[in-house]
């Protein structure tokens, strides 16, 4: 998955698990990435290489596609 820059939109590199940055205009963001059914914070889990996500709020297991991704500046 790809994100793009807020500002400029350019890709965005990944400079750590949950920060990206822009070489285009050199901001740095967080990736917060958030349930989309209730909005909470996401926990991470990781198996067997595979990413998921687990929602504490609906005790759901989350995919990667069903996660509402937000940048929030840095
Ligand atoms: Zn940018
Ligand atoms: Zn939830």
């Amino acid at each position: 998955m790809q994100l793009l820059c807020p500002n400029c939109q350019s890709e965005l590199t990944r400079s750590g698990e949950s920060k990206r940055h822009c070489q285009a205009c050199h901001s740095d963001f967080i990736l917060n990435i958030e349930c989309n059914e209730c909005g909470e914070a996401l926990q991470r889990l990781k198996a067997c290489g595979a990413v998921n996500f687990w929602c504490d709020h609906c005790h759901e297991l989350k995919s990667k596609s069903s996660a509402n991704y937000r940048l929030v500046e840095a």
